[in-house]
């Protein structure tokens, strides 16, 4: 099946207006569209028999050509930290996963925009599957609706950061950004919706030139463009000064916005002092806030540094003109790195169970 095929069979990621066209087509009011939108995406409905306001014949016509919810839970993870990992199975078998990152003031889901990802980078166990598909808006929008009703976590924040890049899927991540931040959709404040890239530059000056009111992080894990090519191939058709102009350009026309920068810390590889004040060196002039992320121990052989190391690279930064945070591991216990779990069930289909 094709992402368009997806698409034709599913109400659930459509917009308003697309579902509309929708009424038209099967002879029924305009206004059913937008009932129809909100039982879906607001009140979270699974099937057509419960949209009450709908007259029965109608849902029954509903029933009989399209479907709603789309994604078959494999299975759910929960961490000893209390991260909770999902695997999805999509309609045509492949798999992708969400996680749920539950913290004092915010529980942060990080969503899949493709299913693999063509972009390779060398940490990154999704980046070893290369890309099998785009996500339709549908399934990224159903990730957040089915973590809502599975977790007993109220979702705040929801960020790009599960499989593949979403500047790859743009219109489709932007479209399921636009219902999962509109007040009749499933109504997540729009300021805690981000958009996180790994530089892809062009991308970049569309997200800024469309005004949209969502959050921009870069995945940056290097300092350089030598160190940032080796770990990541896309930085050789977007180099770090093409990519640090696209990020000037985004915190200029969006004043009161900074940009989050990722750095993933590798053991050996990116880690340093010296690599410390690179960092600081380059980020110094831009509006931002960084986030320095231990690498869960993965199987492509990376790993977080000592707390020792850890502690030294910290403490270049301390007086860094920008806000520096440095992340607990999450979910190691659950494989929680980006891509790591569908890659593990894709290979053999087995997980060790923590707790459900
Ligand atoms: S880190 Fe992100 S962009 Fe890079 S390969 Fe993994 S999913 Fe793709």
């Amino acid at each position: 099946m094709t992402t368009e095929e997806l698409e034709n069979s599913s109400l659930l990621g459509k917009t308003v207006s697309q579902l509309e066209t929708v009424m038209e087509a099967i002879g029924e009011p305009a206004y059913r569209a937008r009932q129809v939108y909100k039982w879906i995406h607001h009140h979270n409905v699974d099937r057509f028999e419960e949209m009450t306001n709908i007259p029965k014949a109608l849902r029954q016509t509903l029933a009989e050509r399209f479907r709603i919810k789309t994604l078959e839970l494999v299975y759910r993870q929960v961490s000893t930290d209390g991260t909770e990992k999902y695997l999805w199975r999509l309609p045509d078998g492949r798999n992708i996963e969400s996680v749920l990152i539950p913290e004092s003031r915010r529980n942060t889901i990080c969503i899949s925009s493709q299913a693999g990802c063509s972009l390779g980078c060398k940490f990154c166990a999704t980046g070893t599957m290369g890309l099998l598909r785009n996500l339709t808006a549908g399934e990224i929008v159903e990730q957040v609706l089915q973590i809502k009703k599975l977790s007993p976590h109220r979702i705040t924040n929801v960020v790009f950061m599960g499989m593949g890049e979403p500047f790859v899927n743009y219109q489709r991540s932007v479209q399921a950004s636009r219902i999962l931040g509109d007040p009749e959709g499933v109504a997540i404040a729009t300021k805690r919706i981000t958009f996180s890239t790994s530089g892809i530059v062009p991308k970049i000056y569309q997200f800024t030139d469309d005004a949209l009111p969502f959050g921009l992080a870069i995945s940056l894990h290097a300092p350089n463009q030598k160190l940032r090519e080796e770990l990541m191939p896309i930085a050789s058709k977007f180099p770090l000064d093409e990519l640090m102009k696209s990020v000037a350009y985004y915190t200029r026309a969006k004043k009161r916005n900074r940009v989050t920068f990722e750095y993933i810390l590798l053991e050996g590889i990116n880690d340093s002092p010296a690599d410390a004040r690179a960092l600081l060196r380059l980020l110094a002039p831009y509006r931002c806030k960084l986030n320095l992320i231990p690498c869960n121990e993965n199987p492509l052989g990376f790993r977080a540094p000592s707390p020792e190391r850890m502690e030294k690279f910290f403490s270049v930064l301390l007086d860094a003109p920008f806000t520096v945070t440095l992340r607990k591991n999450r979910g190691e216990d659950i494989t929680a790195a980006c891509g790591q779990l569908a890659v593990e069930v894709g290979r053999e289909e087995k997980v060790r169970f923590i707790r459900i």
